[in-house]
């Protein structure tokens, strides 16, 4: 599904990815794990295309993609959600899914301000779709509140809703589980199982290596912006090099 060939970017001279392959297998998914600074955030923003890489190929359900903006990506079948994304305050929990799908169907500002008949069908096509995604990660009871109201554990179900919204093959998730604990990471985790579950490919930045031993089939783990390992988590856990870089300390 994804194949990453020697990959780097650097900034002000200093790598932050530096020479990375990977490939990923339609089905699969990918935990990546590694210190603070260590390049997994930007290796994400340069397979979505957030980031342009220096050097190096990335291909994505056989299309070369390392040279096209970020929507063309996307529209391919990437969907990200950034590390400590932020939910759309003053708007309820469908509205901010909403947000995401009217930039999909078209469905803009011109026909919305005319009040076109088209317009009206497709914010009610809009709002059903909206309301499946919330259904998908268990929010549909929340649809009406204020996003930013949620819990934390919520907010990032929210945010799983609307990167589900663009239909994705492959899923990209930066660190969604910092600052869950007990019952959301649980849940959290069950969410990602049941994606799995449904076929989705997920790459998977997360620094509890015993969370993301659990969800993923493959752990790859980046130092100083290299990949050091890259296998079954329970033989990447036991790596001298690994333990030296990351569980070490
Ligand atoms: P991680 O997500 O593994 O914590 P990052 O990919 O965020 O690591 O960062 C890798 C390295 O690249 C760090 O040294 C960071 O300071 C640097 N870096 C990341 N983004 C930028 C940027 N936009 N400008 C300058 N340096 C950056
Ligand atoms: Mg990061």
């Amino acid at each position: 599904m994804l194949a990453i060939t020697g990959v780097s970017r650097s900034f002000g001279g200093v790598y932050a990815v530096r020479d990375v392959s990977l490939t990923v297998a339609d089905g699969e998914v990918c935990g990546i794990i590694g210190p603070n600074g260590a390049g997994k955030s930007t290796l994400f923003n340069l397979i979505t295309g957030h980031l342009a890489a220096d050097r190096g190929e990335i291909s994505f359900l056989g299309h070369r993609v390392d040279r096209l903006p970020p929507h063309r990506r996307a529209r391919l079948g990437m969907s990200i959600v950034f590390q400590a994304a932020r939910v759309f305050r003053g708007m309820t929990v469908r509205e901010n899914v909403m947000v995401g799908l009217h930039g999909r169907t078209g469905a803009g500002f011109v026909s919305a301000a005319l009040r076109l008949p088209r317009h009206r069908r497709d914010e009610r096509l809009i709002a059903a779709e909206a309301s499946s995604a919330l259904e998908r990660v268990g929010l549909a009871d929340w649809a009406s509140r204020p996003a930013d109201r949620l819990p934390i554990g919520q907010q990032r179900a929210l945010q799983l809703a609307r990167a589900l919204c663009a239909r994705p093959r492959l899923l990209l998730l930066d660190e969604p589980a910092s600052g869950l604990r007990g019952e959301e990471r649980e849940r959290l985790a069950v969410l990602v199982e049941e994606l799995r579950a449904g076929g989705l490919t997920i790459l998977l930045i997360e620094h509890d290596v015993a969370f993301v031993t659990r969800l993923a089939d493959r752990l790859v783990v980046l130092d100083l912006g290299q990949v050091i390992a890259d296998g079954p988590p329970a033989e990447v856990r036991a790596d001298p090099l690994v333990l030296a870089a990351y569980l070490g300390h």
